[in-house]
């Protein structure tokens, strides 16, 4: 048990590691695979040594080992943050195939964070082919949320992915453009994962989060009403939330067995 969670926490650092090299390329429609990583600033290729997760960050105090260029602290957050909801994942589910699977979901949940928050996009290369993998896992493997010892089901992820999709298509359209279309494909994603139940709930924890944020930025920046705020590190809080804690929430809300 501690030797499978320590597994997954290396991995997470490790594959935390790659994240921070999509979240940077993606974006700016590099490869993600080739070349190797190399320092923003000078472009010195990295040195495996000198990649290692956090450890690296720490012996380099932060600092490029050529040039001297701060490092971002977002580097080792992200490595940090990834070993963690790894363990949350090994945590909550267990070992099994759905590890791999809601391994991939909370990355990809992280990498839209961060490139949500800096360029207000939600890369279609991450959203679709986890849709189509979510519906064609969802017989097999993946984890219900709201019963974490028995698959999804497809019909289930199917309602859950046209639901999201649905959704927050029309949110799109009545909000005129305060939403995109990311954020409808990124919904179509939570849903073929988690099902009807966690669309729902991802839509609840996130619009609440939003709403609490949004209200604090007025109060405390002064930002105005049309000061634009991406919704996708919401919705990805609420469906890692959801992920982690759906059913707890949701029979909290609802004590009577539905669906
Ligand atoms: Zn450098």
């Amino acid at each position: 048990m501690a030797g499978y969670l320590a597994v997954s926490v290396i991995l997470g650092l490790i594959i935390g590691s790659f994240l921070n090299v999509c979240i940077f390329r993606i974006p700016r429609n590099y490869s993600i695979i080739s070349p190797g990583s190399s320092c923003t600033a000078c472009k010195t290729p990295i040195q495996p040594w000198d990649n290692i997760p956090i450890i690296s960050y720490i012996i380099l105090a932060g600092k490029c080992r050529q040039c001297g260029e701060k490092i971002s602290l977002i580097y080792p957050a992200v490595e940090l943050l990834n070993g963690l909801l790894y363990a949350c994942v090994y945590l909550t589910y267990g070992p099994g195939w759905h590890l791999p699977l809601l391994f991939l979901f909370v990355s990809a949940m992280i990498v839209i964070t961060f490139i949500d928050l800096e360029f207000q996009i939600i890369p279609d290369v991450i959203t679709l082919p986890c849709i189509v993998l979510g519906l064609v896992a969802a017989q097999f493997y993946v984890a219900d949320p709201f019963s974490a010892h028995s698959v999804l089901g497809f019909l289930n992820s199917l309602i859950g992915c046209l639901s999201g999709g649905v959704i927050f298509w029309l949110i799109v359209i009545l909000s005129r453009g305060g939403m995109g279309g990311g954020d409808v494909k990124m919904m179509a994603m939570v849903g073929a994962f988690t099902g009807w139940k966690g669309v729902f709930l991802t839509t609840l924890i996130g619009s609440v989060a939003g709403s609490l944020i949004g209200i604090g930025l007025m109060v405390f920046t002064g930002a105005g009403r049309k000061t634009k705020v991406p919704f996708g590190p919401f919705l990805a809080l609420g469906s890692l939330i959801t992920i982690f804690l759906g059913n707890l929430i949701f029979n909290w809300f609802f004590p009577y067995p539905i669906g």
